[in-house]
């Protein structure tokens, strides 16, 4: 791709870095900014910014929180003994969009196997997360 612009040609270089995402549509990402008024892309990329400069990860169950504690862990209507244990930061999003999800939340950072569950005494069952 042939860019008469190195600032055009360096956004595009940027989006093109995000998942999912190639050349020809960081150019269409790109070309649609463009088009838009210079304050809403200035509220755009301090949005981004913000989020990540600002994002939290709640001290207990490590979901993305605004504050020390998520939203799923201060909600004292949620049973406290009963966790749900997640492989991604997609299921703790989907997950409170469930119409039983009552249990709290807790991120995996990996794979856990029976054996593990067995040896600390936890009894996993299958909970359906419906995607958003
Ligand atoms: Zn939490």
């Amino acid at each position: 791709m042939q860019f008469s612009s190195s600032l055009l040609e360096n956004a595009v270089n940027e989006f093109a870095k995000l998942p999912g995402i190639g050349k020809k549509t960081a150019l269409r990402l790109v070309l649609h900014l463009l088009k838009q008024d210079t304050k809403e892309v200035g509220q755009f990329s301090e949005v981004i910014a913000r989020m990540r400069s600002d994002i939290k990860f709640c001290q207990r169950c490590f979901n993305v929180a605004d504050g020390d504690i998520c939203s799923i862990c201060s909600n004292s209507m949620r049973k406290q003994e009963v966790i749900c244990v997640v492989e991604s930061i997609r299921d703790v999003i989907a997950f409170p969009k469930t119409q039983k999800a009552s249990d709290l939340m807790m991120q995996c950072p990996a794979k856990v196997s029976d054996k593990q569950l067995a040896e600390l005494k936890i009894r996993a069952e299958p909970v359906e997360i419906s995607w958003i």
